[in-house]
């Protein structure tokens, strides 16, 4: 379904951010393996559960990277998923090719120094943690998909074992020489991650990209020992605009299966699931508590509390997008120039 304003982008060629040549190049080769049906798709059903009929609506048809990637706001629940997602083969395919010369310079983020970006969001999670938890000396510590750790910095300086997995070798061993014990591959391939061994488990900004994110959530728990907490980030659709991404729709990404959440969403999840929601925010930022009561074995179901929700969302992404698409806004300033000087991506 569209409406007068929606799709806030067409899928016109042009990027949203301004990116280098690697990754327009790297782009170029992902749409064209698009176009040409190498890669091959699947619907993706939204993760509130529907099954009344309702009418989608289409919010933008491309993401960041200017890659084609239709997203829909969902008519039941407001949650803005990607229409369609990577089907498994290719989905592998696209993570060991594509991805990282997209999503990263990597020639100019050496292991150290992405070790240090991460500092400042681990420094915020060890904070409220130690508001919610009191993380101990000796207690266990896990973040899925840990890049090279550096989230876990803190808990590491205060004496708790620290393990996780990602798929960067070079990150990795960075970690690994600072005392964590991390592993290439995913969740399965880290031994030292048994059942019922941890105090604190880290899903910052992993949970959006999960095709099964119940079933993860599942195993999640299955680490953590009953009083145990989860910290997990997504990208929030009601975070506050800020001036790395600017206007929520233009911080899309093909990666993500869900590209924004929202609080009430979350809290609802958690708590169906019989877990404890210590905190949580419009940032989605969430500390949940695993309880005797946590169990994966049922359907979650959601419909907003409030009827006026779908209402007030779209209301919301509309003022938020004007204000945005200003030249004298300076993001969008030099983002629209740097479209003008380079170019159509593809
Ligand atoms: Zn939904």
């Amino acid at each position: 379904m569209k409406n007068a304003f929606f799709p806030v982008y067409k899928d016109d060629g042009y990027t949203i951010l301004s990116l280098n040549s690697n990754q327009r190049n790297a782009v170029q080769v992902l749409v064209s393996k698009i176009r040409s049906g190498k890669y091959s798709f699947e619907e993706n059903s939204c993760q509130c559960g529907a099954t009344s009929t309702h009418d989608d609506l289409i919010v933008t048809e491309k993401d960041m990277f200017g890659i084609p990637n239709v997203n829909l706001l969902c008519g039941n629940c407001g949650l803005i998923r990607s229409q369609k997602v990577l089907k498994e083969n290719s989905l592998s395919n696209y993570y060991n090719i594509d991805y990282k010369p997209i999503n990263y310079n990597l020639q100019d983020v050496g292991a150290k120094e992405y070790y240090e970006s991460q500092k400042s969001r681990g420094k915020q999670f060890y904070e409220l943690a130690n508001k919610y938890a009191k993380p101990q000396k000796g207690q266990h510590i896990y973040d899925m998909g840990c890049g090279a750790g550096g989230v876990m910095h803190y808990f590491n300086e205060a004496g708790m074992k620290c393990f996780g997995n990602d798929f960067s070798k070079e990150y990795l061993a960075y970690g690994n020489s600072q005392g964590m014990k991390l592993a290439y591959g995913d969740m399965q391939a880290n031994q030292d991650a048994e059942e019922d061994k941890f105090d604190f488990f880290i899903l910052a900004h992993v949970y959006e990209h999960l095709v099964n994110p119940y079933q993860y959530l599942k195993e999640i728990f299955r680490k953590l020992r009953i009083g145990g907490i989860l910290i997990m980030e997504v990208p929030g659709v009601y975070a506050e605009s800020n001036l790395n991404n600017g206007y929520p729709l233009s911080g899309c990404q093909f990666a993500h299966v869900v590209n924004f959440y929202n609080q009430d969403f979350l809290t609802a999840m958690f708590e169906h699931f019989g877990t404890s929601v210590k905190y949580g925010d419009e940032h989605c930022t969430f500390i949940v508590q695993k309880t005797e009561n946590t169990n994966f074995d049922s359907k979650f179901e959601y419909v907003p509390k409030d009827p006026q929700y779908l209402a007030k969302l779209k209301a919301h992404l509309a003022l938020t997008s004007k204000k945005y698409k200003k030249i004298t806004n300076p993001i969008y300033a030099k983002r629209k120039i740097a479209g003008i000087i380079k170019g159509k991506v593809y």
